[in-house]
């Protein structure tokens, strides 16, 4: 399993104790998650998955690492099969396809990585972007200032002719350089899906969010789940904890007796 491979700050021991999301945690997450910013649902679901890792300590994932584990949780608590759909851009025909984690799962590299880029005399250390780096630059309205501000956080150090110099001082072409050389480090954390329309044969690429994708699954399955509390509580006078410690098919069948 791939995920053994994965890196700190999550010990391969915690990544193997990931747990599932079941019935009374996705109500939980769901309600939690209602008011955030979808940076922080991400972290809201890990922290669910991770119980006993501090929710800073997963904020300093990298963004890759986190939909690594967040494509892993999918699988743990809705299965491998990620049903989609997509209009297509040319003559508006609706797809639907499915898609499975392993096939969008790509980060497999073990260890600590360090990242490094040389170019013209210069050696620039950094890291890649986690949470909080991407909450830094939320609010900030332009694409532009926001990568620079991105950037600039990730550098660790930079050092040109044997001195230390700050980010800033570095020509912009470096800088582009690097921006581009970074996004290229970690294919997880930005997964292009190609497509083509069976009726028109157009090909596109679209991007595939799985913390977005995951989201709006929790939302339905959450909603579906207090459907059936009403229905059930109004039918047996249950009381909610009760309705949600049953199983599926149990709480399906009572449903069915009901409705
Ligand atoms: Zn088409």
């Amino acid at each position: 399993m791939r995920l053994q491979n994965l890196m700190s700050p999550l010990s391969r021991n915690r990544a193997k104790n990931m747990r599932p999301l079941f019935a009374p945690d996705l109500l939980r997450v769901w309600e939690q998650g209602q008011a955030e910013h979808l940076l922080d649902k991400a972290l809201t679901l890990l922290h669910a998955a991770f119980p006993d890792t501090a929710r800073n300590k997963l904020a300093e994932l990298s963004i890759g690492q986190r939909d690594t584990y967040m494509l892993k949780l999918r699988e743990l608590t809705f299965g491998s099969k990620l049903n989609c759909f997509a209009e297509c851009p040319a003559c508006k025909e609706r797809l639907e396809f499915v898609i499975k984690t392993e096939d969008i799962l790509l980060l497999s590299e073990s260890g600590e990585k360090k990242y490094e880029l040389e170019i013209d005399e210069t050696l620039v250390h950094y890291r890649m972007p986690n949470s909080l780096d991407l909450a830094a630059i939320a609010e900030c309205g332009d694409v532009d200032t926001a990568r620079n501000q991105l950037v600039q956080r990730c550098v660790v150090q930079v050092i040109r002719d044997g001195d230390k110099v700050d980010w800033s001082e570095l020509p912009a072409p470096v800088k582009a350089e690097l921006v581009a050389h970074m996004a290229e480090q970690e294919p997880q954390a930005d997964v292009i899906l190609d497509l083509r329309c069976p009726a028109c044969d157009h090909k596109w690429q679209t991007v595939f969010d799985i913390v977005s994708y995951f989201w709006a699954e929790i939302n339905a399955e959450a909603r579906r789940l207090l459907y059936d509390i009403h229905v059930l509580a109004l039918a047996y006078g249950w009381r909610e904890s009760d309705i949600l410690s049953m199983s599926d098919t149990r709480r399906q069948f009572y449903l069915g007796m009901v409705t």
